[in-house]
């Protein structure tokens, strides 16, 4: 059998050559890393989650007319998505304050916050993607003042859509990451979402107990972390019928 050529691994996922010209397979693994990988670690099950629920929430976002890479899933770890030029940025959307800014400005975690707050953080793993402002983002060129305005828009509508689907679901959005991607199409360039929405890169609290359904739950060694991403699957209608089970053999079925 011929292999595939690898585009590129990442900690969580590799990118393999698509099926078609101008496409890209994105396969999710089960490796989770955290600390820019100080921890490192395999959850099983993982992967197949991630896929399904990122599958899900492009597709919901698409159907509101959200540009996305999104093509379609594959299997049970892959999807196809369209080839685009990453934007070296992680934007990061609060609702609620956690995590890194919780530390940073000494805000308690699960203040809510006045209004969503956008950071970004320039991509580079050797320097600990270090927070950057809209300045240092145009005047550096790692984007256009065109494609920053494209992509706080689409954050800003992200944000309230994904606000409301997961409080249908009972689940409260604190925060997420999004990464963006220029897709051309012919001498045309749009700003489309790229990577992946999950819980590996948004936090997700149960709305009555204020529970992590997220990596949190990994990044913490609170455990429990395939448990969470499931129930986060459930609430959303789309549990995968195999997660753990995938090529294990037969299943007794009474
Ligand atoms: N995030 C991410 N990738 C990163 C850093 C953050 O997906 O490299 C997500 C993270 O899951 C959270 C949000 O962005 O939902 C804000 O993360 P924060 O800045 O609080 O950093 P952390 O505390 O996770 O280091």
């Amino acid at each position: 059998m011929k292999r595939r050529r690898v585009i590129y691994e990442g900690k969580a996922k590799i990118l393999y050559e698509g099926t078609e010209p101008g496409t890209v397979i994105q396969y999710f693994k089960d490796d989770a890393t955290a600390g820019n990988g100080a921890k490192k670690d395999t959850i099983e099950g993982k992967g197949v989650l991630n896929n399904r629920i990122s599958e899900y929430l492009m597709t919901q976002l698409a159907g509101i007319g959200v540009p996305t890479h999104f093509v379609r899933r594959l299997n049970m770890r892959e999807q196809l998505i369209k080839e685009v030029e990453i934007i070296p940025l992680e934007v990061v959307v609060r609702n609620v304050a956690a995590g890194s800014m919780s530390k940073r400005l000494g805000i308690e975690e699960g203040t809510a916050l006045p209004r969503s707050i956008i950071e970004y953080y320039y991509k580079n793993d050797s320097l600990n993607d270090p927070w950057v402002s809209e300045e240092h983002i145009t005047a550096f060129g790692w984007a256009s003042p065109q494609d920053l305005d494209d992509m706080v828009n689409l954050t800003i509508r992200v944000n309230d859509f994904l606000s409301g689907l997961f409080l249908g679901a009972g689940i409260k959005l604190v925060d997420f990451k999004l990464e963006f991607g220029r897709l051309w199409e012919n001498d045309y360039m749009r700003i489309v979402l790229a990577d992946e929405i999950s819980p590996d890169n948004c936090r997700l609290w149960d709305v009555n107990s204020n529970e992590k359904l997220d990596k949190d739950r990994f990044r913490r060694d609170m455990g429990g972390v395939v448990e969470a991403y499931s129930e986060v699957a459930k609430r959303l209608g789309i549990m995968p019928e195999s997660v753990q089970g995938e090529n294990k053999g037969p299943v007794l079925v009474k």
